[in-house]
């Protein structure tokens, strides 16, 4: 068995969390209280990746919510399948982090850090062989970023050759809580590029458009965003949890998407997209799934992939579907859009089948791309930083709870740097020797 551990922290973290156990328990057949209450083998034969068997055979989360003030656990815990958690594994404080991402980095999460390592520690000893951990949170406040970042760095330390992947939430003005979330958001991306393996970004922005421009939601409330991040969350974790060949642990995941380390931030898509409650009216097809889940309009970060090329990408259907005709579908989206993969990558995109679709629907396909366009979220979230970093605004929020400004100026510069080296990558062309050349336009 490959186990999974799973954690999630911070208001966002443990929101969407708790949506992303929601909807697997329900596609695994588990009941609000752990026992199996399903109908096909399908649905146990990985369920150890997510979850560990306990007395009773009931099934439990191998989940760890950590949070610095109580309230989004206390709701967690008092909703739909709040008791399905293993009650020690919720570990809180009082404090709160104020949208700081220095109290949850170097402050107050400190403090709470070596409890929560104690119970990610409990749970990674009791697998069989784990193949890493994913973490749940948002970038935009304090806990799940700063504190979220810190404890990324601690299991790096402990587990150095486990896999990281991570569900992270970029902070957006039109969804926003704090003028101080691109400081927050731009000090995780510098520790993300280094410790985690892949980053699912879920970016506020586009999900937001998403719902007002898509769904017609006028108004579009957090409950809204994640349904939307819940449905990107089973689709990767589809081909983790079910029996199949492409992408069947997280290292593969990697492997296949992940050309340089540095560049593992992955936009994802969904198709087709429905609001929460709402019905499928329309039975969907291949080639109708397959378009809409290379749509701009469905990416969940607002980055246009026009705008860059692919370096890899991954196409995860679930239903029942023919797979030549998911296939044939995926080269043709190829063929005619070839000036956006880079062609020094050859077969670079990949696509799996699962049979078993999700909740509501006939079938269903999760995108996972990783593209040099993503820069134009990062440059957003740099230019933001940059424009209050230049006249210091809010850094004594930091620097007061001992942050020197040089993690600032550090962090600022490893973000500009990844923006540049997804350009470098954009421009790279394969010449006639096979070296990479700098620029198509035959200077060199
Ligand atoms: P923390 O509790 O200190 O980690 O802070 P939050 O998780 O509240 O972080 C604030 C950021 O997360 C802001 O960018 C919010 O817009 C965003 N956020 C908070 N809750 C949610 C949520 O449930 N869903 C989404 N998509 N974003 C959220």
């Amino acid at each position: 068995m490959r186990e999974i551990v799973h954690i999630q922290g911070g208001q966002c973290g443990n929101q969407i969390g708790a949506k992303f156990w929601e909807v697997i328990c329900d596609e695994h057949g588990i009941g609000a209280d752990g026992t199996y209450i399903g109908d096909s083998d399908l649905q146990l034969e990985r369920v150890n990746v997510y979850y560990n068997e306990a007395n009773g055979g009931r099934y439990v989360p191998r989940a760890v919510l950590m949070d610095l003030e109580p309230g989004t656990m206390d709701s967690v815990r008092s909703g739909p399948y709040g008791q399905i958690f293993r009650p020690d594994n919720f570990v809180f404080g009082q404090t709160g982090a104020g949208n700081n991402w220095a109290k949850g980095h170097y402050t107050e999460g400190a403090e709470l850090i070596d409890s929560v390592m104690d119970v990610v520690r409990k749970e990674a000893e009791s697998c069989d062989c784990l193949q890493g951990f994913q973490v749940a949170h948002s970038l935009g406040g304090g806990t799940g970023s700063g504190m979220g970042t810190l404890l990324i760095s601690k299991i790096r330390e402990e587990y150095p050759d486990r896999m990281m992947l991570t569900f992270s939430v970029v902070p957006s003005p039109k969804v926003s809580d704090t003028v101080v979330e691109p400081y927050n958001a731009t000090l995780s991306v510098h520790q993300l590029v280094e410790n985690a393996d892949e980053c699912v970004v879920l970016d506020n922005e586009a999900l937001y458009d998403i719902c007002f421009r898509t769904l017609k939601l006028t108004n579009p409330t957090f409950g809204d965003l994640n349904h939307l991040i819940s449905a990107v969350m089973s689709g990767i974790t589809c081909c983790l949890r079910f029996p199949g060949q492409l992408n069947a642990d997280l290292r593969k995941l990697a492997v296949n998407l992940v050309p340089f380390p540095r560049l593992h931030f992955f936009m994802v898509g969904f198709a087709p997209l429905t609001s929460r409650g709402a019905q499928q009216y329309r039975a969907l097809s291949v080639p109708e799934i397959t378009a809409q889940m290379w749509d701009a309009k469905n990416m969940m970060c607002a980055a246009d992939p026009r705008h860059g090329r692919y370096l890899t990408a991954s196409a995860l259907y679930r239903g029942r579907m023919s797979t030549k005709e998911v296939d044939e579908q995926l080269l043709n989206v190829q063929n005619k859009n070839s000036a956006y993969f880079v062609e020094w990558i050859p077969n670079n995109v990949k696509s799996s089948v699962c049979d078993i679709p999700p909740k509501g629907l006939k079938m269903s396909a999760t995108f996972v791309g990783n593209t040099t366009a993503i820069q134009e979220m990062f440059k957003r979230v740099s230019e933001a930083f940059t424009s209050m970093f230049r006249r210091k605004a809010f850094l004594h929020w930091y620097t007061g709870e001992g942050m020197d400004e040089m993690e600032f100026t550090e962090a600022e510069s490893n973000m500009n740097d990844l923006v540049s080296e997804y350009q470098q990558y954009q421009d790279a062309t394969v010449d006639d020797d096979g070296d990479y050349d700098e620029d198509e336009d035959g200077a060199y």
